[in-house]
C-alpha cells in the first residue's frame, strides 16, 4: 500500500487487501470484513497530470416549467491545461459553481 489506510470499521492497517487501478480502489479488509473504495489522487483523465484544482460542479435538475434549479454540488477535478476554459469560467463566477455543459434540455417556449 503505498498510503496509510485504515479499515473506517474496525481500524485495521496491515491485513487490508486493495484493488483496482485508475481513480478507484476497492479495499477488502481482512478482519472484518468490511469493504469500503476509496479514490486515488485525482488525476486529469486526458493528460494524466496531477495537476488538477477540485472544482465545484451544480447538479441540474428541471424544475417546474422552464426553471432550472440547482440541486447540489459535486466535485471534479478540472486540469490546468485541458480544461483551462472551463476553470477560467469557474474563476470568473467564483464562488458559485460551475455549470455543467449539458443542461436538461428545456421545453421550447412557443
Ligand atoms: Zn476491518
Ligand atoms: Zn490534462
Amino acid at each position: 500500500m503505498p498510503l496509510e489506510v485504515v479499515c473506517p470499521a474496525c481500524g485495521e492497517s496491515d491485513d487490508l487487501r486493495g484493488t483496482g487501478d485508475g481513480d478507484r480502489i476497492s479495499l477488502v479488509c481482512g478482519r472484518c470484513g468490511r469493504e469500503w473504495e476509496r479514490s486515488a489522487r485525482p488525476r486529469c483523465s486526458r493528460c494524466g497530470t496531477e495537476d488538477v484544482e477540485p472544482v465545484p460542479l451544480a447538479i441540474v435538475e428541471k424544475g417546474r416549467g422552464t426553471q432550472l434549479s440547482v440541486v447540489g454540488t459535486r466535485t471534479i477535478h478540472l486540469c490546468a491545461s485541458c480544461d483551462a476554459e472551463r476553470l477560467a469560467r469557474y474563476h470568473a463566477n467564483r464562488p458559485n459553481p460551475l455549470m455543467p455543459d449539458a443542461l436538461p434540455t428545456l421545453p421550447d417556449g412557443t
